[in-house]
């Protein structure tokens, strides 16, 4: 029976409803606007946006499938980590529709979701068999993830100050180009010399898989002398944002390196998150895989991002889970979202008392 499941934890609105099977039977995404004249996310804007959009998003969901609410079998949604204001707003949504049709109510933590997107049929080739290592890179995110079964997510490391998403937007601001910067950092380093510029790669060699990249952003601010700011030659920051983005590259790719050591031999390799839509970085990582002999999977964009569909198939993976394993199917109605949720914290989930 096909499962609904809402995302709501930064300023991505989605629904999505699955089969069981993973077939996606309808999938509806919302990027918020409102938040471009800030060059942020705005967590009050964000709550406020989510609650204005889901309801009409849930219907349009629903239509699309075909289905009626009474042929769902449960409802999921993202309870965290992320902004709390978004996080209750779609929990309470799932809440209310799980108690009206009388259905399980499933509590996602987001990172659990982005982690098991690549199982989704269809998505990595070999449907990433445990273990595997996720690479997830994102605005809010940056770590890497030994995933050795559902429930069971080790994390190797991860950033000590900003997200590597994060990285780029605030690059990008400092060069003046819009939000969200990844995508504009990425076009005017097409016109750059990556090697132009000397730029420092914080942690690389060090031992361990942390990431670090506040050094490597004031590093930027200090190639960008207050009389340059006002008229920033183009080739100057062309030559800035194809000089950090190989930066970054470079980093990601030496702290995946020690990430491989730090775990059982993984399946695959597996990245997620919107940075995964830089392509410089990407074709860095495909090349890493096959020097190491591994597959590759990068999810299609809209799964990488966040969505709904990856939501709703984490819950469809921690129910089959806890069947495979004779415990009940969770629910979760009495969970309060949480604006942070360790995923060493799930695991208890496989057991009998569940979450
Ligand atoms: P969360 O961190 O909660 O998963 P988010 O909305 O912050 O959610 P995503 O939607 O996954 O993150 O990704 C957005 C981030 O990806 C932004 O920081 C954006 O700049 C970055 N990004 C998008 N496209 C590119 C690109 N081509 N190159 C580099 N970064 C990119
Ligand atoms: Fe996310």
């Amino acid at each position: 029976t096909p499962v609904m499941a809402i995302e709501s934890s930064c300023d991505d609105t989605a629904c999505a409803i699955v089969r069981a099977d993973g077939e996606i039977l309808a999938e509806t995404t919302l990027s918020q606007s409102g938040h471009v004249p800030f060059g942020g996310v705005v967590p009050e804007i964000a709550a406020r946006a989510h609650l204005a959009a889901l309801p009409g998003l849930v219907r349009d969901t629903l239509a699309r499938a075909g289905l009626r609410p009474r042929d769902l079998g449960a409802i999921a949604a993202s309870c965290g980590p992320g902004l709390i204001g978004g996080l209750i707003v779609g929990a309470d949504m799932g809440k209310g529709m799980a108690i009206a049709l009388d259905r399980p109510f499933i509590a996602v933590n987001h990172i659990e979701a982005h982690a098991l997107s690549p199982r989704l049929p269809g998505v990595a080739g070999n449907g990433a068999p445990f273990p595997y290592l996720l690479l997830l890179v994102s605005g809010g995110h940056c770590q890497c993830i030994a995933v050795e079964g559902v429930g069971h997510y080790r994390r190797l490391g991860g950033t000590i100050d900003d997200a590597a998403g994060e990285a780029f937007d605030k690059v990008a601001k400092m060069l003046g180009l819009g939000w969200p910067g990844g995508p504009a950092v990425e076009r005017l380093a097409l016109e750059g010399d990556p090697h132009a510029i000397a730029l420092p790669r914080p942690l690389m060699g060090r031992a361990g898989c942390d990431f670090s990249f506040s050094g490597l952003k004031t590093a930027v601010a200090q190639k960008l002398p207050a009389e340059v700011r006002t008229a920033l030659p183009r080739p100057l920051a062309a030559d800035i944002a194809a000089g950090f983005q190989q930066a970054v590259s470079d980093i990601v790719i030496d702290r995946l390196g020690h990430a491989l050591d730090m775990m059982e031999r993984p399946t695959t390799l597996v990245v997620a998150g919107g940075v995964a839509a830089n392509g410089v970085l990407r074709a860095r990582l495909r090349a890493f895989a096959h020097e190491h002999n591994l597959p590759f999977a990068a999810p299609p964009l809209r799964l990488c991002t966040d969505n709904a569909v990856m939501v709703a198939w984490a819950a469809i993976e921690t129910m089959r889970a806890r069947r495979a394993a004779g415990l009940p199917i969770p629910d979760d109605i009495a969970l309060r979202p949480r604006p942070r949720w360790p995923l060493a914290e799930i695991a208890q989930r496989m057991t009998a008392t569940g979450t």
